[in-house]
């Protein structure tokens, strides 16, 4: 989980996913291990919980980049969206 403190909450702001038959929606998506980073924020790994920094564009990191406490389901999902220019 994210930190922050009571100065620093001022920088975040609830997101309301935005639903859609195309898809799309940066919060619902498990990303693969290797995939391409479609938003800059921090992600979590679904299979143990370690949380990552990634860039727009960046690949997601591959299976051994840490010691995973579950073998299956290791994904990453978005958990803070960051703004970036
Ligand atoms: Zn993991």
């Amino acid at each position: 989980m994210p930190y922050f403190t009571k100065d620093t909450s001022q920088y975040f702001h609830e997101e309301t996913p935005k639903v859609s038959v195309l898809g799309g929606d940066p919060w619902g998506t498990a990303h693969k291990i290797g995939a391409e980073v479609p938003h800059s924020g921090i992600y979590r790994c679904t299979g143990c919980g370690d949380e990552i920094t990634s860039n727009k564009g960046d690949k997601f990191p591959p299976q051994n980049s840490h010691q995973h406490n579950v073998l299956a389901g290791v994904a990453w999902k978005l958990v803070a969206r960051t703004k970036t220019k």
